[in-house]
């Protein structure tokens, strides 16, 4: 398939991955005008001031007018307002999609508002950083990693195609999903652990003050990538917590039962459990190498 064209791209919320996305299809030539909007004055001015797009739009309504196609990258608690916002403006046959971490909540708070005849194809680029905002863009953050795809029955099949190939041309490997599967599966290989790292450096914040001056001295390798995780942005986690409750209390459940036999075996000295324990996770590094996300 030849690469997707766009004439005229909306870009709603312009953070770290509304900003990677303009990045993305300029170097790769995939679309004539970005039109952005954003909710705050001084990010618009900022995304302004770093070239990210050709238009400016303090109102999303004039953002999405004429729009071929629509990303909206905002915190998750977000998008109904900004769906009841822009619903009016948006030209048939338009396709509208979405970057948010969490699926079956964007489709609930999102479809029921998107008018016949435009098409909704929610996504989800598993790439990311720790870092938030327009200045933290850049070109090649989906390359070589997935996004995944969660268009409801019925979703017009040209318009799941358009936005596969899209980010297939930004560099990533597309996979369709149910919306509820790919809420469990993030659960546990996202969610969980950006859970467990707030609550470590939580509980290392709370420590006496000499010993926390320590721990942030002497952090090692473990305790540092902990504190990477958790300097994630707190609005954004607050949402995904609150918007993937279910699956996220139910795979908690599952890791608290876990951590509890890991915290018997250590009472009880049973060294030859927490080695098997140990030996078993070490084969799901190699996968994650072999299937080059590390
Ligand atoms: P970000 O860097 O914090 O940027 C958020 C953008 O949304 C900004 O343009 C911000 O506007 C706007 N915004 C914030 N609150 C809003 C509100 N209440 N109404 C309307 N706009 C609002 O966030 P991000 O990391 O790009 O994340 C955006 C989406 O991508 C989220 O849904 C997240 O789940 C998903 N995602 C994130 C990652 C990641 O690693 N960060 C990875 C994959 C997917 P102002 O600055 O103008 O206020």
């Amino acid at each position: 398939m030849p690469k997707p064209k766009i004439e005229r791209l909306a870009l709603i919320g312009i953070g770290l991955i509304g900003s990677s996305i303009a990045h993305a299809v300029r170097a790769h030539g995939l679309v004539n005008h970005i039109a952005i909007s954003t909710r705050s004055e001084t990010t618009l001015a900022r995304a302004g001031e770093l070239k990210l797009g050709d238009s400016y739009h303090p109102d999303a309504i004039d953002a999405v007018s004429g729009a071929d196609v629509v990303i909206i990258s905002v915190p998750l608690g977000a998008f109904e307002s900004v769906a009841l916002h822009i619903k009016d403006a948006l030209k048939p046959g338009a396709i509208v999609t979405d970057v948010a971490s969490c699926k079956a909540s964007v489709i609930a708070d999102m479809g029921p508002h998107i008018p016949d005849g435009v098409h909704f194809v929610p996504g989800h680029p598993i790439a990311g950083t720790e870092h938030s905002g327009p200045d933290a863009g850049f070109a090649t953050l989906f390359e070589g990693r997935w996004c995944v795809l969660t268009p409801p029955p019925g979703t017009n099949a040209a318009a799941i195609e358009f936005i596969s190939e899209l980010w297939k041309a930004m560099g990533s490997m597309v996979e369709i999903m149910e919306p509820a599967h790919h809420d469990q599966v993030l659960a546990i290989t996202s969610h969980l652990p950006h859970l467990i790292a707030y609550s470590i450096v939580d509980t290392a914040t709370n420590l006496e003050d000499d010993l926390r001056q320590e721990v942030i001295k002497f952090s090692a390798s473990g305790f540092r990538d902990f504190t990477r995780i958790a300097a994630s942005d707190p609005v954004m986690w607050r949402d995904v917590f609150l918007k993937n409750r279910e699956a996220v209390l139910e795979i908690l459940s599952q890791f608290t039962e876990d951590l509890t036999a890991l915290q018997r075996a250590i009472r009880r000295g049973e060294g030859d459990k927490l080695q098997d324990v140990f030996t078993r996770t070490r084969e799901i590094r190699r996968g994650v190498i072999d299937y080059h996300q590390e």
